[in-house]
């Protein structure tokens, strides 16, 4: 089962719709390995929150750290950190964890994962979200705060990186409320695209 690192503001724009502030230093979370939920599968909406948020985002995949005791990147896909704004706001407000909030179970969506050819810049690609065919989200990792390599080497910095090991870097702006029902698809140049649905 690998570990799901998770990155919060990591695009300027996005921490401004939340009014959070842009970080010095990223904001790491991690989500249970359990969490993770393939593309092609229905979502249960949680039972102890009411407004569940899309946030998509690109996903790395740690390689071998072999030789250099530096993590590599391995592979990428895209995948939504789907979050409990009403439940995440409160625990802010009262300056406690957000895990209730975050890293319920199924709420990390995870697309199939592509290897990293040196075709593939992590660092410029497009990515979007639509919700029953419109879109809600779209942006482009070159806007992110922290690049892929800036974050991989700040996880090193705290924890032993292993092959497997997950990282979803931040979602941009455009964040917005899900419904039972709601057919999302997320997507990402090079890597394709992915659909869940949320049910009851
Ligand atoms: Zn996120």
């Amino acid at each position: 089962m690998p570990r799901i690192f998770c990155i919060g503001r990591n695009y300027v724009e996005h921490a401004r719709e939340l009014n959070s502030q842009v970080p010095a230093e990223p904001v790491v979370f991690m989500k249970p390995p359990e969490s993770l939920v393939p593309p092609g599968h229905t979502v249960p909406f949680p039972a102890h929150g009411d407004d569940l948020h899309h946030e998509v985002e690109l996903v790395l995949r740690v390689g071998s750290t072999a030789g250099t005791g530096q993590p590599t990147l391995e592979a990428i896909t895209v995948g939504v950190d789907l979050t409990l704004r009403d439940v995440q706001k409160r625990l802010k407000a009262a300056g406690l964890p957000w895990e209730a909030a975050k890293a319920f179970e199924h709420s990390a969506l995870a697309g199939e994962f592509v290897p990293v050819t040196p075709r593939i810049n992590p660092d410029r690609l497009s990515l979007w979200l639509d919700v029953n065919g419109e879109r809600r989200q779209s942006g482009n990792t070159e806007e992110m705060i922290f690049s892929t390599t800036r974050l991989l080497e700040h996880l090193a910095s705290i924890w032993r990186l292993v092959p497997g090991d997950l990282v979803f870097t931040g979602t941009p702006a455009g964040v917005g409320s899900l419904a039972p029902g709601d057919e999302i698809s997320a997507g990402a140049d090079q890597v394709g695209s992915f659909t869940w649905r949320i049910g009851a």
